[in-house]
């Protein structure tokens, strides 16, 4: 067993912390008051303001050349294709040392399936990877991912949008719903209903479409705020007779999900990174507090109900940091992907940073509830994600499924 990260990948974190520190940071600075003001961040309508947007993507433009922004996407796509393991050490450094910072999120893609050069776009018609891949890959455009719908989350099968043929054009009617950058997003990885009998029998019949979001029929109606916040990042889209060409469908015809699922693990795997990365960050400030913050005439890093939420947090932050990492080795080096333990590290990560978050807090006192020292905002943050990317138990179904089949391998 070697738990050393390979080297490349320490150079690579060397480099993305100095292009953050150089880039990243001071435009944060300069811009404090619209980013870390929410009246500021958000308009009236929960949209980010255009100055942040414009923000947002000057550090997309300058991560891709820089070479961070595009280094998980496909070499095929134009991109790096570094493996699940840098992935998830990538992550958690950018958790560890800039946790719930604003503009951090647009340096490396959380999410690679949904935006950026999400694998997704693997499966374009040549002629439009050549009309669309560069502005993708320089980050000038960004995507989103439109799968869920008002009554279809964990049950995808169950999507209602449809999309009917007519000449060489289709047809697309329906809604979807927390659908993440679509008000902001320049094309749409859409899901719609091609055919109904296989899809009654979960067996096809969804299609995914590339369209551009400047297309008739295409509205994003609004915005959902999430978790004590103004405004958000997730759309919800109504599409009105919006007409895309055959030449759009991703993949083939009756198969989308198959699209669908193709780099989600990865995606995954670097969120979770991202959680076990915030949870250090979490931890250290509460140590530093607890070496500091008095209380009955002794530092409360002495009282033993404070210590012991600390280890709990050590625990929590050591267990999740093993099993990601051990997961991540296997994505690499076996040649099935492992469904179970991606579920497994999915699940206990995102609840992880939320325990962690909580005992943090809960250390600082009256202090952690503040919005100044950004745990809270932490807090917020970890509380979502245990929803999106599959919720904690559509994971623990995946795990037991897989358990009951007899999969009772932990090698
Ligand atoms: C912040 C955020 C961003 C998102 N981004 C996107 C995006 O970019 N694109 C996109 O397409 N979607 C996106 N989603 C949607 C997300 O994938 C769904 O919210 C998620 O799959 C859950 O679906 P639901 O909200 O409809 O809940 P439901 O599926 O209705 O589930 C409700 C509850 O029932 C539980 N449940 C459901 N089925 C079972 C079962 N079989 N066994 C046990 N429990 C079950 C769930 O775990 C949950 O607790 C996003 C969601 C959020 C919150």
């Amino acid at each position: 067993m070697n738990f050393n990260p390979p080297e490349d990948t320490i150079d690579i974190i060397n480099g993305l912390r100095q292009f953050i520190d150089k880039v990243v940071i001071p435009l944060e600075e300069e811009n404090s008051q619209l980013l870390y003001n929410e009246r500021n961040y958000y308009l009236e309508n929960g949209k980010r303001h255009p100055k942040v947007e414009e923000l947002r993507k000057i550090v997309r433009m300058e991560s891709a050349k820089a070479g961070f922004y595009t280094m998980f996407g496909a070499q095929e796509l134009g991109g790096e294709e570094l493996g699940p393991i840098t992935s998830m050490l990538v992550q958690e450094a950018i958790g560890k040392y800039y946790a719930n910072r604003k503009l951090i999120d647009a340096v490396v893609i959380p999410s690679p399936f949904t935006n950026g050069l999400t694998p997704v776009l693997k499966g374009l018609k040549q002629e439009l990877k050549d009309r669309y891949l560069e502005g993708i890959r320089t980050g000038e455009k960004t995507l989103c991912f439109g799968l869920t719908e008002p009554d279809a989350g964990s049950d995808v099968w169950g999507i209602k949008t449809k999309a009917v043929k007519e000449g060489n054009e289709w047809v697309i009617n329906g809604t979807k719903q927390w659908i993440t950058n679509a008000p902001y997003a320049d094309y749409c990885m859409l899901f719609a209903v091609t055919n109904p009998e296989l899809q009654a029998k979960r067996r096809g019949g969804i299609t995914c479409f590339f369209v551009e979001t400047k297309s008739e029929g295409f509205n994003v109606d609004s915005v959902i705020p999430v978790m004590g916040e103004l405004g958000g990042d997730a759309g919800i889209i109504s599409l009105e007779n919006l007409r895309v060409p055959e030449e759009n469908i991703i993949g083939e015809l009756d198969n989308g999900f198959s699209r669908a699922m193709n780099g989600i693990n990865n995606g995954r795997l670097g969120m979770s990174g991202k959680c076990i990365g915030s949870a250090q960050w979490a931890l250290k400030q509460a140590v530093d507090y607890a070496n500091i913050r008095q209380t009955f005439g002794k530092k409360i890093g002495e009282h033993q109900m404070v210590q012991n939420m600390l280890a709990e947090c050590a625990m929590d932050i050591y267990a999740a940091r093993n099993m990601a990492l051990h997961c991540a080795w296997k994505c690499e080096n076996t040649k099935t992907q492992p469904t179970k333990e991606i579920s497994m590290v999915k699940a206990f990560c995102t609840e992880m940073v939320g325990r962690v978050y909580d005992r943090a807090m809960q250390i600082h006192g009256g202090i952690g509830l503040s919005n100044e020292l950004k745990l809270e905002a932490g807090y917020r943050h970890s509380r979502i994600l245990r929803i999106p990317d599959g919720t904690s138990e559509i994971h623990r179904r995946t795990i037991a499924k897989s358990l009951l089949k007899g999969d009772l391998n932990f090698n």
